[in-house]
């Protein structure tokens, strides 16, 4: 049984379909990854499976439930979190203040204090600048925020929404080295990148996102010597 399984999914904004009945599934242990150009409809996808935007047809079933009517809150409870597009950290908070409200679905507060402490071994940046107010962080130490927020709840499932984006090529790799140790240590992954060579190189599996629809799916490997891949997404 697959550990998300998204079917015939389609969203609208108002009038407009984003998404025209997307199917894909994401095994638990694995990272599959979602790429696709701008405005193709990666994150109106994320948002949706998350119960931000609603779903006006399709299935959305997460460990055997279905989860369309979920609120966003009860879907973290279940185990799944997103860390958002634009890394979306409390601006105005600290950066220990942040890390705290990725624990709001939980009340130990011993567990929380070890569950930061392993958020700033991971991340020794946050560590040295935690009382430090989040807007004034550099991106890339935004990002690390976003993720070690979303790290708080403990997920069985984690989706990011392009965490390579504005970032300079040495953050990018380390953003997807660590992502690759957070899988490592045993959690599902769904990545939506634009940046599909990183993407397709840590991922098992991929699916390409068009105008609201699935084009191609297939083993991470295979896509990334695929030529219309290479022609459409990697640079030629
Ligand atoms: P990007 O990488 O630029 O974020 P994306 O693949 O995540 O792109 P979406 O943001 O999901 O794409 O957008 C999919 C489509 O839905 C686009 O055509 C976009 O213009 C449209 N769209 C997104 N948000 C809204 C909104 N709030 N109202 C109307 N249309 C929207």
């Amino acid at each position: 049984m697959a550990l998300l399984e998204v079917k015939n999914l389609e969203v609208y904004y108002g009038v407009i379909q984003a998404i025209k009945g997307i199917s894909f599934e994401v095994n638990e242990g694995e990272i599959v990854t979602l790429i696709g150009s701008n405005g193709a409809g990666k994150t109106t996808t994320m948002q949706s499976i998350m119960g931000l935007i609603p779903a006006k047809h399709g299935e959305i079933i997460y460990d055997g439930v279905p989860i369309n009517k979920v609120p966003s809150h009860k879907i973290v409870q279940m185990g799944m979190t997103q860390v958002p597009e634009g890394r979306r950290v409390f601006q105005e908070l600290t950066v220990f203040d942040n890390l705290l409200m990725g624990a709001y679905t939980k009340k130990d507060n011993k567990k929380i204090k070890e569950d930061i402490e392993s958020v700033y071994d991971r991340f020794p940046r946050l560590k040295e600048r935690k009382n430090q107010i989040a807007g004034t962080l550099s991106g890339g130490e935004q990002q690390m925020l976003a993720m070690g927020r979303a790290l708080m709840s403990h997920p069985r499932l984690l989706m990011l929404d392009e965490p390579s984006m504005g970032l300079s090529p040495l953050l990018v790799d380390q953003v997807f080295s660590i992502i690759k140790d957070i899988h490592k240590e045993g959690t599902t992954i769904l990545l939506v990148e634009q940046n599909a060579g990183k993407a397709l190189a840590i991922a098992d599996r991929a699916y390409v996102l068009e105008t609201g629809n699935i084009t191609m799916t297939g083993e991470a490997g295979t896509l990334l010597n695929d030529d219309r891949i290479k022609k459409a997404y990697l640079g030629g």
